[in-house]
């Protein structure tokens, strides 16, 4: 079922960017060498249950515990464990098992997993989600019977899955589907629904891919539980905070998880991941990465194992590594990678290469600029079709607050950005700011990025939020008194 016409304010769309992914999709051979964390994803670190010295198979479990609220982790190569040590990432430490491989292909399938998967159980479907590690992915993981997720599969009672692509890069949807995997799409949603027969399945897809609408109603048509949204690809529709209140029409507890309130929010990749698990019993080893950004000679798609060095993708394909800032996943607010030697992980799906320019750009304003992108359209590269430069240069120089109300105007969640960042730039922070709303502030960094005066005003308002937190004032409160939410208990396990 098609339902128009669902729309947020604020937002903004990025396109035509140098370096967007094309359709090109290759496999990268299997490494030497994998870095698997012990806690990647939703949940927490799991406990090794291999040791060093011990022959593994590709799709084998290495790590587990199922006394918390966590997912199983899996080998990604056949080979032996080298090493358990503690590695430092850019969220902190993580216990991480070092494999060497023995460079053969091949997995291991998932105990249960039958090629008669359409008979196969609920209990056993939902079985086989949790042991394929799938659960773990996107912001608050699938909830199963196995303590995957903060509350229990009835309590769901939304899914959205996230196919539009809002972000400067997106993978695209001729490879995210290619061949037959738009039917397997559909089948993923199929036994996600198995698995939480209470819920309501919602596609989120870009407005403008018509055909893909098309086909995906076409396969849903027997299924009324199944509600297609077209929608603008508007920056940051994928955040929870935007997309449940535009598609449910639903609040958003602020600070919360959306299975809080019952709804699950899924990318595409996800159901397709749950899919292989059930149908073919393939533990989640294996990720496809858009390499994006104008500092990649080629901006492909790589079928990658998790835990291959970050250096194993990008040293192909970048000539200079060292001019170039490398970012995951979302490019307005994604995590730069410090350390090239680090593992790819099982939730990535970008890798972003931008120019790294630190030289002041002086009078930047009021030069032409073909290739900048500009909310305001007073660049000519909004009138004529080139394509614009994504480089990490805030091109120009910090001024004075103009009063434009840019950032108010492409704020996706309704606060006024401008008052907040005067108020915590002069040091006023007390209950003013949780009056103002600063806690609904869901660092999308747009205000930053729109503002003519080069003020960094999200970095602004995350302080305020920060020395709020440091005052002891929970801003929290008026979230907690307005929803009746469910899992707070495991939710603070896992934020502690
Ligand atoms: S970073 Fe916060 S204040 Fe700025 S636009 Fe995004 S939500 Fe609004
Ligand atoms: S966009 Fe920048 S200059 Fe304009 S009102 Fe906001 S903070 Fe001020």
């Amino acid at each position: 079922m098609l339902i128009k016409n669902r729309r947020f304010s604020g937002g903004y769309r990025f396109s035509k960017f140098e370096g967007e992914p094309g359709e090109k999709i290759i496999e990268n051979p299997v490494p030497q060498k994998v870095i698997i964390p012990l806690k990647q994803g939703f949940g927490k670190e799991v406990v090794p249950v291999v040791k060093k010295g011990d022959a593994v198979k590709a799709g084998q479990m290495i790590g587990n515990d199922a006394n918390s609220v966590s997912n199983p982790v899996h080998s990604s190569v056949n080979g032996t464990v080298e090493d358990i040590q503690k590695m430092a990432y850019p969220d902190g430490e993580i216990e991480s098992v070092i494999i060497h491989s023995d460079g053969t292909d091949g997995w291991q399938a998932l105990k249960g997993q039958s090629s008669d998967w359409k008979k196969l159980s609920d209990e056993k479907i939902e079985e086989l989600i949790y042991l394929s590690g799938v659960a773990a992915l996107d912001s608050a993981g699938i909830p199963t019977r196995f303590n995957s997720s903060i509350v229990p599969p009835k309590d769901i009672k939304n899914i959205i899955i996230q196919a539009a692509g809002d972000e400067v890069y997106n993978l695209s949807p001729e490879v995210l589907f290619e061949g037959d995997r738009l039917n397997q799409f559909i089948y993923g949603i199929r036994l996600l629904r198995r698995v939480m027969p209470g819920a309501a399945v919602h596609i989120v897809l870009n407005k403008y891919l018509k055909k893909l609408i098309n086909k995906i109603s076409s396969l849903s048509r027997d299924s009324d539980w199944i509600k297609i949204y077209p929608l603008e690809p508007k920056y940051p529709q994928s955040c929870n905070e935007v997309v449940i209140p535009t598609v449910l029409k639903k609040k958003y507890p602020y600070g919360f998880l959306p299975a809080s309130i019952g709804v699950v929010v899924l990318s595409a990749q996800t159901a397709l991941h749950v899919y292989e698990a059930v149908a073919l019993g393939k533990p989640l080893i294996e990720r496809t990465i858009a390499l994006c950004g104008p500092g990649f000679d080629e901006n492909l798609h790589v079928k990658v194992r998790v835990g291959t060095p970050v250096n194993d993708i990008i040293s192909p394909n970048v000539k200079n590594p060292e001019d170039c800032r490398f970012v995951t996943d979302s490019t307005m607010k994604g995590n730069t990678i410090t350390d090239t030697g680090l593992p790819i992980q099982r939730t990535w799906s970008k890798i972003v290469a931008l120019r790294e320019k630190k030289e002041g750009e002086m009078l930047s304003f009021a030069k032409p600029g073909f290739a900048k992108d500009s909310y305001s359209m007073t660049f000519a590269s909004s009138f004529i079709n080139f394509k614009k430069n994504a480089d990490t240069n805030i091109h120009g120089e910090e001024r004075a607050c103009i009063s434009c109300g840019f950032c108010e105007q492409v704020c996706p969640v309704g606060i006024i950005p401008h008052l907040l960042f005067r108020y915590t730039e002069r040091d006023l922070v007390d209950e003013i700011l949780v009056i103002y709303r600063i806690y609904k502030c869901i660092n999308c960094n747009l205000c930053t990025y729109v503002c003519p005066s080069k003020i960094q005003v999200a970095a602004y308002i995350k302080e305020g939020t920060e020395k709020l937190l440091e005052m002891g004032i929970d801003y929290t409160d008026p979230v907690k008194q307005s929803f009746e939410l469910k899992g707070l208990e495991e939710y603070k396990g896992l934020t502690e």
